[in-house]
């Protein structure tokens, strides 16, 4: 027999009994056995006796004075060396209903009366070996459990039948589960599975059963307290002889420290300490991968170096630490300005496009731009980034002003490959620092050139609305049915003083960047509604008028105030003015959508989506927005003939607005055999150079005479 600390001695008994000769007796024939005998002759003394001598089995009478046997042996198994020593309540013979309070009370074993004593030492010999094996497995237990904990290993075994997960000690603390809860059925064990990988769990088990293959898995467990921890789990199948899978078992290993530490030395190998921008070396990879996708996709990548002007000043004059500060605020300025839908809206709008942007050396940031079909964007974005900079920074107590230059290179173009992309924008930035700072410059002359005109065409179309330059010209809408006019288009034209009559796609764009289409908007819209209400005044007949509202128009607010403002300047009859708005702009932020839909849908004026088919629309969302009219693009129509794709689009996109309650308008139309398709297919109505072009107002007027019929 070992003690706690595993060295031998002699079992010792503790024999319970009121009966001074029984118990004698007893006392004898176990000494006789060369036991060591510890007695006492009620509950009370036993419970003393217990503490002090730690007996490895007690046998023990049920009815005695001051504390029967039942309470004696409950009161034992509450303390500490009361766990796992052999009880033996000693009964009558025919006592049944103590028998079952003995073994309530916790006892392991019964004994009846007479006792048979010639057997005694035999059975108490198995009972002190059972009690021996019992505390061994214990111990086992006990040592298995310590061994998992400090390795943060646990358990569980799955058993299919009856579906029971059985967890180790570890297993359960990981989960923030208490093991006294006892086992649970998988789909339980599952809630403990981090809702984005109960699916790769479920996918792993049943692979292994599929495959008769073990499994290994990283995936995170959320405990009870929302706590998450990672885990690495091992498991495999176990099969019964005819080869059916009866229980799995794993162990899993709690691997989330280590995991923070590998996010940490990638962190400090990809990112830059201070901004926590990605470095270099990381920039480099996005660059690599950017250009492999832009060959892909037969698009461009663009990459800004920018550089803080006169930093090297800054820095000597106020201490490094202020620097430092000054690098971080320029960083968060530089993250916020990539996060604005104002300035970056163009290259995130489109799927493939990404913006990175990242800290190279001390002073140099990048920006990648990838995805790009269009570089003449570049210069504004690259403009509205120095604009944002220019905002005076607190550094130390002391308001600091920077400014920027930022260089530009472009793949495929004027840089073949990640090095030249990254030499020539910073050849590039250093041209801007030579030229005084605070501007950009293209590594490309080309580019330059482009990007001068364009800021020039910026400048001209800040001045232009002060100076009336702009005119609206009109195009017939006309109904297919009675082939009478159902509409007119307000499309927007620029009077350059030198350049002459400009086009929207040289400018719209410009106004969108710079934020000058709000202001052109508003006029667009108030000149369109005066127009249409001084055609009626003139006796012609009412017509209705439709205004393009770009999406910058239509996310800044203040639409509604500003349309029924047009309106009741202008005394038209909210009817007879129709919107046009863009699929891109009313496929963002759904909720804003509907309430603004519903507003300008109250002040009673009808709704259209332009362009449709050549953005993303969800149709959920699409039947949920009070609109009257989709618009089929010009690119569907103009092959309708020929491409059966795009004829079978329009069939569609037909067939949704019929489902809808929307109306439908082919824009676009040149020709007869594109009308004749178009009608065919029961198109409500049709725009297009072949009804007529855009036309001045004067021109327009003439469509007008009421019951003009013109196809
Ligand atoms: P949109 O709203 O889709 O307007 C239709 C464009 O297609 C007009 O070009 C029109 O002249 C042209 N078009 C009409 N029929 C045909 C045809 O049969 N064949 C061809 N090839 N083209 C046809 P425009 O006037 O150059 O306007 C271009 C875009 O500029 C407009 O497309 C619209 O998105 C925008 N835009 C025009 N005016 C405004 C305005 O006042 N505000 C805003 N935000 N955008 C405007
Ligand atoms: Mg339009
Ligand atoms: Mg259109």
């Amino acid at each position: 027999m070992n003690n706690s600390k595993g060295v031998s001695r002699q079992p010792v008994v503790l024999v319970v009994d009121d009966d001074m000769a029984l118990r004698l007796l007893i006392v004898e024939t176990l000494l006789e056995d060369n036991l060591a005998v510890e007695e006492a002759e009620d509950g009370v003394e036993a419970l003393e006796l217990f503490q002090r001598s730690s007996p490895d089995l007690v046998l023990m009478d049920v009815k005695m004075p001051r504390m029967d046997g039942f309470t004696a042996c409950a009161e034992m198994r509450k303390l500490p060396n009361g766990i796992d020593t052999a009880i033996v309540l000693v009964t009558g013979l025919d006592d049944i209903a103590s028998i079952l309070r003995a073994f309530d009370a916790g006892a392991t074993d019964f004994m009846t009366k007479p006792v048979n004593w010639p057997l005694l030492s035999h059975r108490v010999r198995y009972l002190l070996r059972a009690g021996d094996a019992f505390r061994n497995l214990r111990q086992s237990e006990q040592r298995l459990s310590i061994a998992q904990k400090i390795a943060k290993l646990g358990n569980w075994d799955w058993v299919f039948d009856k579906d029971t997960v059985y967890c180790s000690n570890q297993m359960c603390t990981l989960c923030g589960r208490d093991p006294v809860e006892g086992p649970f059925n998988h789909e339980m064990f599952l809630q403990y599975v981090h809702p984005d990988e109960k699916e790769a769990v479920l996918a792993a088990v049943k692979k292994a059963l599929e495959e008769k293959k073990s499994y290994h898995l990283e995936y995170r467990i959320q405990q009870a307290d929302g706590l998450t921890r990672i885990i690495h789990e091992q498991a495999e199948v176990e099969y019964d002889s005819n080869g059916s899978p009866v229980s799995m078992h794993g162990t899993v290993q709690d691997i989330s420290e280590r995991k923070q530490s590998e996010e940490k030395i990638r962190f400090l190998a990809y990112y830059d300490s201070l901004t926590g921008l990605p470095n270099r070396q990381l920039f480099t990879k996005y660059v690599e991968q950017a250009l492999l996708a832009a060959v892909r996709a037969s698009n461009k990548v663009a990459l800004l170096y920018i550089g803080i002007d006169r930093f090297k000043r800054i820095n000597d004059t106020l201490g490094h630490s202020a620097g430092d500060d000054l690098l971080k605020m320029v960083a968060t300025c530089l993250s916020d300005s990539i996060r604005r839908s104002d300035i970056f809206g163009k290259f995130v709008s489109s799927k493939e496009s990404e913006i990175i942007l990242s800290r190279l050396t001390g002073d140099e940031f990048s920006i990648l731009l990838t995805g790009l079909f269009i570089e003449d964007s570049i210069s504004g974005v690259v403009l509205r980034i120095l604009d944002m900079l220019q905002k005076p920074f607190s550094v130390g107590g002391r308001e600091i002003n920077v400014s920027c230059s930022v260089g530009i290179s472009v793949f495929p173009g004027d840089s073949e490959g990640v090095e030249a992309l990254l030499k020539n924008s910073d050849v590039a930035m250093s041209h801007a620092k030579q030229s005084g700072g605070n501007t950009f410059k293209f590594f490309s002359q080309d580019m330059n050139d482009r990007a001068t005109e364009r800021l020039n065409l910026e400048i001209d179309l800040k001045k232009a609305l002060a100076r009336d330059e702009f005119v609206l010209f009109y195009q017939p809408q006309v109904h297919l049915h009675s082939g009478k006019i159902s509409g007119l288009e307000a499309l927007i034209r620029w009077q350059h003083p030198e350049r002459g009559l400009i086009v929207p796609l040289e400018f719209i764009s410009i106004a969108e960047e710079s934020g000058l289409i709000i202001p052109i908007g508003a006029w667009v819209l108030n000149e369109a509604c005066r127009q249409a209400y001084a055609w009626q005044q003139a006796g012609l007949a009412p017509i209705r008028i439709a205004v393009n509202i770009s999406s910058h128009q239509f996310r800044q607010g203040g639409l509604v105030t500003m349309v029924k403002q047009a309106l009741d300047d202008s005394g038209l009859s909210p009817s007879m003015l129709e919107l046009e708005l863009t699929e891109s702009s009313i496929m963002q932020d759904i909720d804003t959508t509907i309430t603004t839909l519903s507003e300008l849908k109250a002040l009673g004026v009808t709704l259209s989506v332009d362009d449709f088919g050549t953005g993303y629309s969800s149709m959920n969302y699409l039947k949920r927005f009070p609109l009257d009219t989709l618009k089929i693009d010009r690119s569907f129509v103009m092959d309708i003939t020929t491409d059966p794709n795009d004829a079978a689009i329009i069939i569609a996109i037909i067939a949704l607005a019929g489902s809808l309650g929307l109306t439908t308008i082919a824009e676009g139309v040149e020709t007869q055999e594109q009308l004749q398709f178009i009608r065919q297919h029961h198109c409500d109505e049709v725009q297009g150079f072949f009804i007529s072009n855009p036309l001045p107002a004067d021109e327009v007027a003439y469509c007008l005479v009421p019951a003009l019929v013109l196809c």
